[in-house]
């Protein structure tokens, strides 16, 4: 204990009291709510209040909060063994890459610890196939819209208007294109394109597909040009959207492909997957010191597992398709403009910019959800949720909706 920090400054606040907040660097507005403890769909705060949880971490807790095979998978690999060390391989690391080889039909994994980070790597990878492949290659066609990260590299080749401007000087090398126009990306392909990249389901952007067509023409248009496909999964993958991989849904497989979010559980783990053919790094061109340890590695095995069991993903796409009839029925009552989305990744169009106020008026009432733009809200629940969440999460949003149309 350092002399400058009383044992009192640090000692956990008392039952019902909002801790003191002011050393966590202010980087977005968060409501007066520490959360404290998790269990499937509910959340409860340091004053134990209770909370219906659509935002499971950002898409992040695939399993619900603290489900009991994650527990398990960390309680023991805990006691077993942390970080041996990147230069080694480990049984949860070469365990987990197997699985998401298998389970993806693509050939090489690489584990790190963030959505960013495998971006990162993808951008990294492309440009090392393009400098050995594609006479030194290196520029890759993105979405408008589309997001990939927090990193200078993948704020560039994200498409989000408002980060136009932001941390200039940007990493050169990304055009930007619409999405769903296959004729766009055509246009743009020239000497120097080495790749696309995309998000099956650009969730940042609101929850808006990319169309089955859209993605086949950019299959057969990147074979025909010699280009890699890159998809970033990161929000899509590991059942969320009622497959294994969102790919599945169009029947194409890409060349390269990024997890995160779900993949942990809940625990900071992603992965930069990469047919044999595109898995070009050499001894030294990628690296990271957590990357593929056996702790993260453990949990990614436990959601592996778990989602692979016999009727797990059928009951994803059930559950989601229920949420769809349940969020158009009442879109319908209250005049909005309808869902989109698939399977339990689905966004509600309000047709006004009351998104904002319903966000905070549903953590009034103890439902946590997210509103990705003004205009429309997004519900990314756990992928084991039940029908009473759903009717009970429905039943609450009604009142809010009809409050906020009131007023
Ligand atoms: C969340 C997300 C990322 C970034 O992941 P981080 O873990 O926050 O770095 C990248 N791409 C997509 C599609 C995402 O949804």
């Amino acid at each position: 204990m350092n002399d400058l920090v009383s044992p009192e400054t640090v000692a956990p606040p008392p039952a019902g009291a909002v801790p003191d907040t002011l050393a966590v660097m202010e980087v977005t507005a968060r409501p007066p709510i520490v959360f404290a403890s998790g269990e499937g769909s509910w959340l409860a705060d340091t004053a134990g209040r209770r909370y219906l949880d659509f935002i499971q971490g950002w898409a992040v807790n695939c399993l619900g909060h603290s489900h009991p095979a994650l527990v398990s998978a960390l309680t023991r690999q805990a006691a077993t063994l942390l970080s041996p060390s990147p230069a080694f391989y480990n049984d949860q690391m070469v365990r987990l890459c197997t699985l998401i080889a298998q389970q993806s039909g693509m050939d090489r994994v690489f584990l790190c610890n963030s959505g960013a980070e495998a971006n990162e790597g993808a951008i990294k990878l492309a440009r090392k196939w393009g400098a050995l492949h594609r006479d030194g290659a290196f520029e890759i066609i993105t979405m408008d819209h589309g997001f990939h990260g927090r990193t200078l590299a993948t704020m560039s080749a994200s498409g989000k208007p408002a980060w136009e401007s932001l941390f200039e000087p940007k990493v050169s090398g990304f055009r930007k294109v619409p999405l769903n126009d296959l004729a766009a990306v055509e246009a743009a392909i020239g000497p120097r394109t080495v790749a696309v990249m995309l998000e099956p389901i650009q969730g940042e952007a609101g929850v808006f597909p990319a169309t089955v067509p859209f993605l086949r023409g950019l299959r057969a248009l990147t074979e025909q040009h010699g280009l890699l496909l890159i998809l970033d999964e990161i929000q899509t993958g590991i059942g969320r959207t009622g497959r294994f991989f969102a790919f599945e849904h169009a029947g194409i497989r890409p060349d390269i492909m990024t997890l995160g979010k779900g993949v942990g559980g809940g625990v900071p783990l992603a992965a930069l997957v990469a047919t044999e053919a595109a898995a070009v790094f050499a001894h030294g061109d990628q690296g990271s010191t957590f990357g593929g340890n056996p702790l993260a590695a453990a949990a990614g095995c436990a959601v592996m597992e778990t989602i692979a069991a016999p009727g797990f993903l059928e009951r994803v796409a059930q559950m989601g398709a229920y949420l769809a009839d349940r969020l158009t029925a009442l879109s319908a009552k209250h005049g909005c403009g309808g869902v989109r989305g698939q399977g339990l990744l689905l966004a509600l169009d309000l047709e006004r910019p009351v998104g904002p106020a319903v966000v905070e008026l549903a953590l009034a009432r103890g439902l946590l959800l997210n509103a990705p733009r003004p205009d429309s809200l997004r519900f990314m629940p756990a992928l084991t949720i039940g029908t009473a969440e759903v009717e009970e999460m429905i039943e609450v949003l009604d009142a809010v909706l009809g409050e906020v149309t009131a007023g």
